[in-house]
């Protein structure tokens, strides 16, 4: 028989929406359990009722600690772990100044191997189960991070960042060998365990017309891939790819006319949209992800989430990691918040939530999988310590309901907050 798990503690998870549903769309138990089996959920419901129908199961019992979807963070670059909290750039400064340089020492694949167990290490101690991230230029980093992913049996999206101009030497391919790199890469890894290859152009000053058309080319004969890019991070940005695309009806558009627009495209940032980009992000249903730390940190502007969900386009969760200050998803809930008050919405504490699990996978067409905590979903889940540091503790005594328990540790909690974090129902960290 297979060895069973049962975890005890307070279970939140979603049925639904609740930017569509309201805070009614989680669904809450005091004392809850979830039954895992074979890295997968096999039962959830209330603890004492799982207890007596699995006997035999190793019981780990949380006690109030709050079960919940591992969190899902659904932009970052993983090679921009030792430069993260670098000091005093904007957007470009930012890249030739802290980015290219350290990218530059992934040509070395074991320092690759080195930042990508470091870097899982980190986010599994922040709670995060599920990542989508940038690699460099070099095909040794993509190898890096799946390695070191498939070894611990996580579920990790990336691909290797394509580069032909406007770019340090080291630090360019081509239109053709980011294209066959790619798809060697997405030929070795797409699909293998829990690993998927994502194409990558970093954006579209760093790529020739050509190379994107080469990419755009790759994504039709793989189209059950992801695609991830940036959109609009800067108001400069976008007045540069003004100047290199003169014949570019908008930013989105230089991706558009090389078959860079999906409904499996990933669209970082996305702050500073123009009406018809919005539109045509919404018609094809791709997905704006939103990395509110690194908006603020590098001073890029203030995305609009309220608006942007009622415009009915997707929209994900991500730190953006090392652009982004934290590897937290926790911060990155509060720095959500923070920006939903300076764009006039107060996301609820269940929106914030929604969108660090739920929300992120169904972002990267993963909700079936992971994102929620019901039989049949991999057994990626958090535990999250409500009284973590005696600030938060002495707030959430305080608290009326579930809600106001959860808030105090979304706006000032940490890696401290994680109990636990379980990858495909192995243990991965545990405090
Ligand atoms: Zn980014």
């Amino acid at each position: 028989m297979p060895e069973q798990t049962l975890l005890l503690g307070q279970t939140l998870t979603f049925d639904a929406d609740p930017f569509a549903a309201g805070p009614a769309a989680a669904r809450h138990d005091g004392h809850g359990g979830v039954l895992i089996e074979g890295g997968h959920i096999t039962a959830t419901g209330p603890g004492s009722d799982l207890r007596r129908a699995y006997p035999g199961a190793q019981v780990v019992d949380y006690g109030d600690g709050v079960i919940t979807a591992g969190f899902v963070d659904a932009h970052v670059h993983y090679p921009q772990t030792a430069i993260i909290a670098s000091w005093g750039k904007r957007l470009i400064d930012w890249l030739n100044t802290y980015t290219f340089p350290e990218e530059t020492r992934f040509n070395d694949p074991a320092y690759a191997a080195r930042i990508a167990a470091r870097y899982l290490d980190l986010t599994a101690s922040h709670g995060t189960t599920t990542l989508c991230s940038y690699c460099t230029i070099h095909p040794a980093s993509v190898d890096a991070l799946f390695t070191e992913a498939r070894a611990r049996g996580q579920r990790v999206i990336a691909g290797k960042t394509c580069m032909d101009r406007n770019a340090p030497d080291g630090l360019r391919d081509s239109a053709q060998s980011a294209y066959d790199d790619s798809k060697a890469l997405l030929e070795k890894w797409h699909g293998v365990d829990r690993l998927s290859y994502a194409i990558t152009p970093r954006f579209s000053p760093t790529s020739t017309p050509g190379q994107l058309s080469a990419l755009g080319a790759l994504w039709a004969e793989y189209p059950d891939c992801l695609m991830q890019t940036h959109l609009s991070e800067q108001t400069d940005e976008i007045a540069w790819v003004k100047s290199l695309y003169p014949e570019a009806r908008d930013y989105l558009d230089t991706y558009e006319a090389h078959g860079l627009l999906g409904a499996r495209g990933l669209y970082g940032h996305a702050i500073h949209l123009e009406p018809r980009e919005r539109a045509r992000l919404a018609e094809v249903g791709a997905a704006l992800i939103h990395c509110p730390t690194s908006n603020t940190f590098i001073g890029s502007g203030l995305f609009d989430m309220a608006a942007r969900v009622a415009e009915g386009l997707r929209v994900g969760l991500a730190t953006d990691t090392g652009g982004g200050s934290n590897f937290s998803m926790l911060r990155t809930m509060a720095a959500a918040y923070e920006i939903g008050q300076l764009t006039g919405t107060a996301l609820h504490p269940a929106q914030l939530l929604w969108l660090a699990t739920a929300g992120s996978a169904a972002t990267l067409h993963m909700q079936d999988r992971i994102g929620t905590l019901a039989p049949g979903m991999e057994a990626d889940i958090a535990v999250i310590d409500l009284a973590s540091t005696p600030a938060i503790a002495q707030r959430a005594e305080r608290a009326g309901d579930l809600w106001e328990a959860l808030f105090p540790t979304i706006m000032m909690g940490d890696d401290r907050a994680i109990r636990a974090t379980w990858v495909g129902g192995t243990l991965a960290h545990q405090r």
